[in-house]
């Protein structure tokens, strides 16, 4: 069963909207910033210069470590600093829509964050999932996505624009308030705490949108979620997905350092074109050769090539023999993912014994071929299930999406 909890606490859902409300245009987030940029920023606020790196030690602490997103909270700041960071900045957290928790413990936030220039303001999702010692958070990285892959359905919806940095980071911190994960914070009214396990252990960016297509603030936002001083995520412990920008995979390695997955669920050309259409742009050949050189590579570090199992289109054996010879050399991992159905597609998942016969193929190749147990499809978190509320499903869409699950299609 759903809950869909609609933040069953009012009083909370009523403060974090007004303090979402109450941020004004010309407030600057501290959230997002690197040091130098923060350290910029107090200075024009008027913090005197032999001061600025303590400061914005100490902001630093209060924002990434202790989680707090109130400056009367910075208890070793001098009343009067407080104050002026109050009037100048923000840290304050994006508004909660909705929040919903699947039957088997996956969360799924809709977020609401402020117009931009002349824009509206927008609206996107993050999901939780909990496993066995360890907790993913998969954030966005835009507001619907500029490819359209023809089995997403977030590639259904046009790009409405790029996440900030801070967004980006809003999702962590906020996702991590609401499970109760800054451990020297007292958690805040309303959050929801699962009773056990490892809450944010590891992020991945596999939300709505292509991560190097939005390179700078993603970089930026990663930075800061692996900074040791901060929220200290070791960089094998976030993961950034990308449909094959292959001029964004060195630069991911030398820039950002974090783990690499490449969406690429077909093995030949002519069906990559119609499945992730920016092979058009960027063919296997040129995907696979700055695979191999993505910088940092090894048996340690390999990378994981996602799969999306789609009945009769990409699933045969020798489709899976084609995988096999494609990556040798790589150190890869191949992560299968049973296709999860959306209202209007016209694909299916494959049957389970053909993923099972799949996986068998490659793992009798070496390699290690885990198939993706879908999470959270109640509520629609699934990959490549998230879309915008501005797009929401529709009373009658969601009923036809369960009655399609329900009679089995897509059902691993
Ligand atoms: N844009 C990036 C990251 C977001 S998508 C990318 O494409 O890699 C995260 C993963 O979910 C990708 O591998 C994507 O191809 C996959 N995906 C998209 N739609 C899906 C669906 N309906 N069922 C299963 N996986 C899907
Ligand atoms: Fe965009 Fe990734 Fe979906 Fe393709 S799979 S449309 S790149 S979000």
């Amino acid at each position: 069963m759903t809950v869909s909890l609609d933040l069953a606490d009012h009083a909370a859902r009523d403060a974090l909207a007004m303090q979402a409300r109450a941020r004004h245009r010309e407030k600057q987030s501290l959230i997002g910033l690197s040091r130098a940029d923060m350290a910029e920023a107090l200075v024009a606020a008027g913090v005197p210069e032999r001061q600025v790196r303590m400061r914005v030690q100490q902001l630093w602490h209060w924002l990434y470590v202790r989680g707090v997103s109130d400056f009367a909270d910075m208890l070793n700041i001098s009343r009067d600093l407080r104050t002026t960071l109050a009037e100048r900045f923000t840290a304050a957290r994006p508004e909660i829509v909705e929040e919903q928790i699947s039957n088997d413990g996956t969360r799924k936030w809709l977020f609401r964050f402020p117009a931009r220039g002349a824009g509206r303001p927008v609206e996107i999702e993050t999901v939780y999932i909990p496993e066995e010692g360890r907790g993913t958070l998969c954030i966005s990285s835009q507001v619907g996505c500029t490819l359209t892959c023809s089995f997403c359905h977030t590639g259904t919806q046009k790009l409405v624009r790029n996440l900030t940095a801070e967004e980006i980071l809003a999702q962590l911190l906020t996702a991590r308030d609401r499970l109760g994960d800054f451990p020297d914070r007292d958690t805040p009214a309303g959050a929801i705490v699962p009773a056990e396990g490892r809450k944010v252990s590891n992020i991945v960016m596999m939300g709505m949108g292509e991560p190097l297509y939005n390179f700078e603030e993603v970089k930026k936002a990663l930075l800061i979620a692996a900074d040791g001083d901060g929220l200290s995520l070791s960089k094998r412990r976030i993961t950034l997905s990308t449909s094959g920008v292959v001029p964004g995979i060195s630069r991911t390695g030398e820039e950002i350092g974090v783990m690499l997955a490449i969406s690429l669920h077909a093995v030949r050309d002519d069906l990559r074109d119609l499945l992730v259409p920016i092979n058009k742009k960027y063919p296997l050949n040129e995907l696979l050769a700055a695979c191999r050189a993505y910088p940092g590579l090894s048996n340690a570090r390999r990378i994981t090539f996602e799969y999306v199992m789609l009945k009769d289109v990409n699933d045969s054996l020798t489709d899976a023999k084609e995988l096999v010879r494609l990556l040798k050399g790589i150190p890869a991992k191949i992560n299968l993912i049973p296709f999860n159905p959306w209202p209007g597609t016209n694909y299916q998942c494959s049957d389970w014994e053909t993923i099972e016969k799949f996986a068998d193929t490659i793992n009798s190749a070496g390699y290690a071929s885990p198939i993706r147990t879908p999470r959270g499809r109640d509520i629609l978190a699934a990959c490549g299930q998230l879309k915008s509320e501005s797009e929401r499903l529709k009373k009658t869409e969601r009923l036809a999406l369960e009655a399609m699950m329900i009679a089995g299609h897509g059902e691993a």
